[in-house]
């Protein structure tokens, strides 16, 4: 039996350290270092109990039982109580496995701590619907995966049943792609023409230089060249295209003129069914770049205001204007070919929840197909994490609100849900969402999230992932994130690349 009293600590728990006793059983560091990802609790050095901190929890020994025959752990965790140090110790019935190890921390975390457990329960993947798909597979109906995902994964019940929505969204776009042949690319352009506060992506700003920018098409282009040779050797059907980054369209005219013309020529098929291209920032576009897009048959398109609130744009180190947003708009809906996904991001720094309605009241006004909510994640790499101190965040309940507020805008305009992915050190451990309406899914997105189809990656930074669709098995290559690096090493990595895919093709 679990020796855990109902015991609550009055303050949040914002530190554990793990002796040097639990860190020699790897799983159960593994476990505990999970929690306090789940949790954003940091982990400091193991010391005397005495120099832990008062908003601590000291998980300080671990041991076998007395009879060893049993593979069940003890865990003991000391904690601070009205400045006393407190003890309990509980044993991990069963808990063999990371997984189950992770939910007794996680429960046990709760009952000490009284905080609110993160909505996703113990999963710190990207891509939480993939469990969803793998229980499908089992046969289990929608109705039990949403049990199994609150009760072996400890989701909300409302983080539960969206999961299960989106994947019930995506059933009708993923029905035809399960031939191996089948297979979309990912073309990555690593230039923006400013630096966005919390990017954290590989991407720099645009190189004033030409010289600099003619040898990185060149390499996209021999990328691409080797591409083509592998789609007629292993007679690949090419059901997407997505060219991102970065920015695509910071590309110079005539530089993004030969990049789309490539592509259209080289890569897109009869049957494919998307080219996608992310401009992203509309101080990039301009009636040139629009009208090549529309006449090389590019299909869909992402505008990404992120807010519409003009002191945010200014302070998020985005140069362009909630009018430049308006105008590249009108001017690519007036074409009529093309699908338009907006962004938007919850929790970016000095916004409100009125700043969020505000923001989704404006985007209704525009009624775009595809809107995407991001919650903002504070990446190491980027600029915001260095400059913390300078910036106020809205309260997590604030955070939550505004995506809330983001979901009843998008169900309005007609839109569900059909794609997730979660980050790091997002806001309240919350998700991104893509959202469309019927009809206008973006295949890519739910490919790649859900990593059913194999995607070729051409460009720096990016990732070949091949799928094996008899078993779902993943193996993954990444491309150099440098510029130069990817120019020097390009015959290397192709060759690579050609080497992972005639494994899965031949
Ligand atoms: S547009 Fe995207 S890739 Fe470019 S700097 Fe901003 S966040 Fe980074």
């Amino acid at each position: 039996m679990d020796t855990v009293r109902n015991v609550k600590i009055n303050y949040p728990v914002k530190y554990y350290c793990l002796s040097p006793a639990a860190i020699e059983n790897s799983l159960l560091a593994k476990a505990v270092r999970s929690i306090g990802q789940i949790f954003d609790i940091r982990e400091i050095e193991a010391g005397s109990e005495m120099a832990m901190p008062f908003n601590s929890v000291w998980i300080h020994s671990i041991k076998l039982p007395d009879n060893e025959t049993s593979p069940d752990l003890l865990l003991e965790i000391s904690y601070w109580q009205d400045n006393n140090l407190a003890k309990f110790s509980v044993p991990l019935i069963g808990a063999a496995t990371a997984t189950n190890i992770n939910r007794k921390v996680y429960l046990l975390y709760k009952t000490i701590t009284g905080q609110n457990p993160n909505p996703w329960g113990v999963l710190r993947g990207v891509r939480p619907t993939k469990i969803v798909h793998k229980l499908l597979a089992q046969g289990l109906s929608m109705a039990n995966i949403t049990t199994r995902l609150m009760e072996d994964y400890l989701l909300s019940s409302e983080k539960a049943k969206l999961a299960v929505e989106v994947v019930s969204n995506q059933m009708s776009v993923l029905e035809f792609s399960k031939q191996q042949q089948e297979i979309s690319i990912y073309i990555g352009i690593p230039f923006c023409p400013s630096r966005c506060l919390y990017c954290s992506f590989i991407s720099s700003i645009i190189p004033a230089n030409n010289d600099e920018l003619i040898l990185f098409m060149t390499a996209i282009e021999q990328d691409i060249d080797a591409v083509v040779e592998l789609m007629n050797n292993y007679n690949l059907q090419v059901m997407s295209v997505y060219i991102g980054g970065g920015t695509p369209t910071s590309l110079p005219d005539e530089f993004f003129a030969c990049l789309i013309k490539k592509v259209r020529n080289n890569l897109i098929q009869p049957n494919t069914k998307e080219f996608t291209v992310e401009a992203g920032r509309p101080d990039s576009f301009n009636d040139f770049k629009i009208r090549i897009m529309s006449e090389f048959g590019v299909s869909r398109i992402s505008i990404n205001p992120q807010t519409m609130q003009q002191k945010t744009l200014q302070s998020i180190g985005r140069n362009h204007t909630v009018e430049q947003i308006y105008n590249v708009y009108a001017k690519i809906r007036s074409k009529k070919t093309m699908v338009i996904n907006m962004d938007v991001i919850a929790g970016l720094p000095g916004e409100s929840v009125s700043d969020m309605i505000n923001t989704m009241s404006k985007i209704a006004e525009l009624q775009p197909d595809n809107l995407t909510v991001h919650t903002l994640a504070i990446k190491r790499g980027s600029a915001l994490h260095q400059k913390l101190d300078e910036f106020v965040f809205p309260v997590l309940d604030d955070v939550r609100r505004m995506m809330s507020i983001a979901d009843s805008y998008a169900r309005e305009m007609g839109m569900y849900p059909y794609y997730l992915y979660r980050q790091k050190n997002m806001l309240g451990n919350l998700e991104n969402i893509g959202y469309a309406n019927q009809g206008s899914a973006c295949l890519y997105n739910i490919l790649m999230i859900e990593e059913k189809q194999t995607i070729i990656g051409i460009g720096p930074g990016a990732t070949t992932k091949a799928v094996d669709v008899n078993t779902d098995h993943l193996t993954n290559l990444y491309f150099p994130k440098n510029v130069k690096s990817y120019i020097d090493s390009l015959h290397i990595y192709t060759a690579k690349r050609q080497q992972l895919l005639e494994r899965l093709f031949v």
